[in-house]
C-alpha cells in the first residue's frame, strides 16, 4: 500500500495544508510546533516535512520528500549528519541537556552536506526545563538555513518562551469524511475505508495499521458472528461458540463491540441510514436508551475483565444482557 506521503498528511486538516503550502512556496517558518492530542499524526508530518527539506531528488517540491535519493534514504536510515533528533536516552524518560548541547554543538560547525538541517524534537514536553531553556537559546540566536521541528501534546509544558519563538500549529483529529477519501484514493475498498474512517480514532496512519491488519478484519467478523447475530435466548449457545478460544483478544473484541454500537447510535443521530444498514435488521429498530444500556454493559465486562473474570462467563453474560435489551426492542 505504500508509505504516506507528505500531500497526504497534509491533507488531514487546514492547519497542516496551510504549513504545507508554506513549504511549497518556501516560506516556511524556521521553528513549527505543532500541538495536538496524541495519533492526530503530527509525528508523521513533521518526520516527512523534515525529510522533504532535506529531499534533493526532484526540483518539484510537490513531491517531496521523493523516498528515492540520497537524501531521503540517509534521513529514513537516521544516518542523515544534517538530520538531527534529540531524544530521551534508552532507559530515560525525559530529554535532558547533554542531548540539546550535543544538537548545539553540531549546528555550531558547518552543515556536512552543505546544505538545511533539520532537528526533530518528538514530545517536546519530555524536554527538563534546563534543556527548554538551552533549546530557547539556540532559537533565539538563530541559526542559518537550519530548521526546528517540535511536537507535543501538552500545550502548557512547553515553556511560554520558546513558544512564542515558534510558529505554533494545532492539529485536530481528521473529520471520518477526510480519511475515507483519503483511504479510497489509495484504493482501499468503498466499505472497508467507511468502516476504517469511523474506527480509526481521526488518524489516517491509524486506519492504513488497520487496513493492512489481517486480525482485525478477523476479530471484526467474530464480534458480527458473536454478539451482534444475538437474536434470543435460543441463539446465545451459537453466538457463544464464535467467542471460545477468543479470551487473548477480548479485550480488542469488546472495543470493537463498542466502536459498532457507538457508530450504530451516531448513525441514528445523523439519521444516516446506509451505515446502520450494516446492522442486522433488529438492531437498526433498537432504541438508542437501550444501545446506551449495552454500552454500560460493556463497560461493565471490561472491569469484570481487569478482575480477572473468566471470558465465557463474561461475554455470556454480556450476550445475556443483549437479548434481554432485544426484547424490548420489538414490540
Ligand atoms: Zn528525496
Amino acid at each position: 500500500m505504500g508509505e504516506l506521503t507528505l500531500r497526504e498528511c497534509a491533507a488531514g486538516s487546514e492547519t497542516l495544508l496551510a504549513l504545507w503550502h508554506d513549504f511549497l512556496n518556501g516560506r516556511m517558518a524556521s521553528a513549527l510546533l505543532l500541538i495536538g492530542e496524541s495519533g492526530v499524526g503530527k509525528r508523521t508530518f513533521a518526520r516527512l516535512l523534515a525529510q522533504a527539506l532535506l529531499c534533493s531528488g526532484t526540483e518539484d517540491a510537490e513531491h517531496k520528500p521523493c523516498g528515492a535519493c540520497r537524501g531521503c534514504k540517509r534521513f529514513l536510515s537516521r544516518t542523515h549528519p544534517d538530520a538531527l533528533f534529540p531524544a530521551p536516552l534508552p532507559k530515560e524518560k525525559t530529554i535532558k541537556i547533554d542531548a540539546l548541547r550535543g544538537m548545539i554543538d553540531t549546528l555550531s560547525r558547518h552543515s556536512l552536506e552543505g546544505g538545511r538541517r533539520v532537528v526533530v524534537i518528538e514530545n517536546a514536553e519530555k524536554m527538563t526545563p534546563q534543556a527548554q531553556n538551552c533549546l530557547l537559546k539556540t532559537l533565539e540566536d538563530g541559526a542559518e538555513d537550519t530548521y526546528f521541528l517540535l511536537t507535543c501534546d501538552v500545550e502548557s509544558a512547553i515553556l511560554p518562551t520558546i513558544r512564542s519563538r515558534c510558529r505554533c500549529v494545532r492539529v485536530q483529529p481528521w473529520e471520518p469524511e477526510r480519511i475515507e477519501k483519503a483511504l479510497l484514493k489509495r484504493g482501499v475498498p468503498a466499505e472497508r475505508a467507511q468502516a476504517l474512517s469511523v474506527y480509526c480514532e481521526g488518524s489516517l496512519g491509524r486506519a492504513l495499521q488497520m487496513q493492512e491488519d489481517a486480525s482485525y478484519w478477523q476479530a471484526r467478523e467474530t464480534v458480527k458472528r458473536s454478539f451482534l447475530s444475538v437474536k434470543s435466548a435460543a441463539s446465545l449457545p451459537g453466538a457463544a461458540q464464535a467467542l471460545k478460544d477468543q479470551k487473548d483478544q477480548g479485550d480488542r473484541l469488546l472495543d470493537i463491540l463498542e466502536q459498532e454500537i457507538r457508530g450504530l447510535l451516531h448513525a441514528k443521530a445523523l439519521g444516516d441510514t446506509d451505515r446502520a444498514d450494516d446492522f442486522p435488521p433488529a438492531w437498526q429498530d433498537a432504541p438508542p436508551a437501550s444501545l446506551r444500556r449495552i454500552l454500560e454493559a460493556i463497560l461493565t465486562a471490561r472491569r469484570w475483565k481487569n478482575a480477572n473474570v473468566g471470558w465465557a462467563a463474561l461475554s455470556e453474560g454480556l450476550m445475556q444482557t443483549i437479548s434481554e435489551e432485544m426484547k424490548t426492542w420489538q414490540v
